[in-house]
């Protein structure tokens, strides 16, 4: 399992030739360039179980490709990183928070963050682990470090589209002795490398942008930490949430378009923007690739590209309904980061902090001028 029968790392290069080659193996004549899924409950196993594979629920080859990518992509270049699938971005968050803590350790989470939190928060606390939560803009979380075990850090924070000073948290937490995890969905790789900016872990829902077309549930956890990898690895194990094979060679499919997709969707999410910010009416509109968005300056420090999500917020629940249903483009579905655009009225599930009438838009790979257009035309005719 080196990294040196790795192609994607072997050349190097760009984001978008590294997201084409991430993961392959060598090639061997006569067999395709990226294998298919392996379906298998177990391998054959004759004598010691010393592996590489011995039961489905431990390991499988199509995860290792998946892993690897995923690996290069995260960290690139670097050796010792280790990437574990899950079989959802909630079963890789759960699987980090609930492998490194114990009773009486104190742990901070995000309060702006992603909906399954306060579901995490009651479980870690029921099982006697003191929870602290503060905001992501203006590093609030700082304030609420003294004597926590792990810091869990959500930027760009969805839905709110706050970002934090990696690095500056980065250092107060381990300065205290504190581990601490990134949740890099938003942002995917291409967007932000959370490992390289001191960070313990890169966690994220693969279900998003990384894997684009809305078919998939996937999560992952990347790690430079051997001891607390092997934990979380352990954690996969026993709670058995792991990815179906198919699951993973979708994935890892859908990985070679990943630079492709997310050049054309954030793009698109920039110039939308700014078509909003330029809209008589003031939007509230929040991007933080957007020049003026309080989340701008520190995301030009430490992301290399800004996402997919753009959100903005219409006077009334009246108002934000009738625009969803005067897109045409634009389906009304929750998620983010899939080609077809979707939009949805934030607070219709509750639980997060948000007006009656703020949208959460993702943008897609459609033709920018039809998506815009299309937005545009949407926000005139709703304004009865
Ligand atoms: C969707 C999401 C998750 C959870 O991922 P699932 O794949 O739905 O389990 C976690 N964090 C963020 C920021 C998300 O958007």
């Amino acid at each position: 399992m080196s990294g040196t029968e790795d192609q994607g790392r072997a050349s190097g290069g760009g984001d978008g030739t590294r997201a084409v080659r991430a993961g392959l193996p060598e090639p061997v004549a006569y067999e395709p360039t990226l294998p298919g899924p392996v379906f298998a409950a177990h391998f054959h196993l004759p004598g010691e179980p010393t592996g590489p594979y011995t039961y489905g629920r431990d390991e499988n080859p199509t995860w290792t490709h998946l892993e690897r990518a995923i690996g290069e992509l995260e960290a690139p270049g670097e050796d010792g990183v280790e990437t574990l699938v899950f079989a959802s971005g909630m079963a890789a968050t759960s699987s980090v928070l609930f492998s490194q803590l114990r009773a009486g350790d104190t742990v901070v989470l995000p309060s702006d963050g992603y909906q399954a939190l306060p579901l995490v928060r009651a479980q870690l606390e029921a099982y006697g682990i003191e929870v602290r939560t503060a905001p992501t803009g203006g590093d609030a979380q700082l304030g609420v470090l003294d004597g926590a075990k792990l810091l869990w850090i959500e930027t760009p924070s969805n839905p709110g589209l706050d970002v934090c000073d990696i690095r500056r948290l980065v250092e107060a937490a381990h300065a205290g002795g504190a581990l601490v995890a990134v949740d890099n969905t938003l942002a995917t790789p291409l967007g932000q490398r959370p490992l390289e900016l001191g960070a313990d872990f890169s966690v994220a829902s693969g279900t998003k942008q990384l894997t684009g077309h809305g078919d998939v549930l996937l999560g992952y956890v990347s790690g430079r930490d051997a001891e607390a990898m092997a934990a979380v690895r352990r954690w996969r194990k026993i709670v058995g949430a792991i990815p179906g094979p198919m699951e993973a060679w979708l994935a890892h499919r859908s990985l070679a378009t990943l630079q492709l997709r997310v050049e054309r969707q954030n793009a698109t999410a920039l110039a939308l923007a700014e078509a909003l910010r330029d809209r008589p009416e003031e939007l509230g509109v929040r991007y933080p690739g957007l020049p003026g968005d309080p989340s701008h300056k520190i995301a030009a420090r430490q992301m290399r590209r800004y996402g997919c999500v753009v959100s903005f917020t219409l006077p009334t629940r009246a108002r934000a309904e009738r625009f969803l249903e005067s897109l045409r483009l634009v389906d009304d579905a929750t998620s983010f980061g899939g080609v077809r655009s979707t939009a949805e009225r934030r607070g219709r599930w509750g639980g997060d902090a948000v007006p009656e009438g703020f949208i959460r838009m993702s943008v897609g790979a459609e033709d920018p001028e039809d998506l815009v257009a299309d937005v545009l035309r949407a926000l005139d005719e709703s304004d009865r």
